[in-house]
């Protein structure tokens, strides 16, 4: 940090993912408040006053409290920067924001569902609602990107009309928020008989899945068990410490994992 702040002091930048440490476990994301609050009090000290934080919301199992729970570490690192900064003239600034979960093929969250857009919003006015300090900015995304990018992460063979259709609506550069167009996509779904809630249901774990005739080396059974361990907020180690068994190191090919 010493050499960082010759060169540029820009903020800190955390990502916790979820608010409490039971959803963090279940996520499998080894960072722990602790670890968060003491690497903020030594940047605080050592002059930094901007912090970032993202988060996700409608992780698997999240309830209220855990979302709560974004807010009270927010308020965490307030109470850390009273305590520890070494220049309070420039205030403390804390950029919050929220992405919609989303979840994705070849992860142990393959089968579960998207919450709705509008239980995403309630959980967005919940948080936001418990955010009553002028040091914390927070910003969500929004839902209808988030929304669409579940339906084609596990979407199937069915999309590809839909895709061509959406284009001929007149759907481009769908990244850029100016340029996305939701209605035009609805249209497409509509015009396709394609129901986009199809693909943000909760998939079955016996289910044949649009992507399993794809190999990416880690095996359906491993993110399986990793789904069922994650269910209990059970953690598994990093695999450099010892193998977990994913299957990957059966690849046979360059790079392959030696186990
Ligand atoms: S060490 Fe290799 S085979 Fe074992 S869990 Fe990690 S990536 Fe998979």
């Amino acid at each position: 940090m010493l050499r960082l702040q010759k060169v540029r002091k820009s903020g800190l930048t955390f990502a916790p993912e979820a608010g409490t440490q039971r959803l963090r476990d279940v996520i499998n994301k080894n960072v722990t408040e602790e670890e968060i609050l003491t690497t903020c009090a030594t940047a605080f000290s050592g002059g930094w006053s901007n912090v970032k934080l993202y988060f996700m919301l409608g992780l698997p199992t999240e309830t209220d409290e855990d979302v709560l729970g974004i807010a009270e570490l927010a308020y965490k690192i307030i109470r850390v920067w009273k305590e520890t900064a070494s220049n309070k003239k420039r205030g403390l600034s804390i950029n919050l924001s929220t992405a919609y979960f989303v979840p994705k093929p070849f992860t142990p969250f393959q089968w579960v569902e998207q919450i709705s857009p509008e239980e995403y919003l309630r959980r967005v006015h919940l948080l936001k609602d418990a955010i009553r300090s002028k040091s914390i900015d927070y910003r969500y995304h929004e839902a209808d990107l988030s929304r669409l990018e579940a339906v084609l992460a596990r979407g199937d063979r069915r999309l590809g009309a839909v895709l061509e259709q959406a284009v001929e609506n007149g759907a481009r550069l769908d990244g850029w928020d100016e340029y996305f167009d939701y209605d035009a996509w609805l249209r497409a779904f509509d015009a396709c008989g394609v129901d986009p809630a199809d693909y943000c249901r909760r998939y079955d774990v016996d289910e044949v899945l649009p992507w399993d005739m794809i190999s990416v080396g880690v095996s359906r059974g491993f993110f399986r068990k990793e789904y069922e361990k994650a269910c209990r907020g059970e953690t598994t180690p990093d695999c450099r410490q010892g193998c977990n068994g994913c299957g990957a190191n059966r690849l046979g090919r360059e790079g392959k994992c030696d186990e």
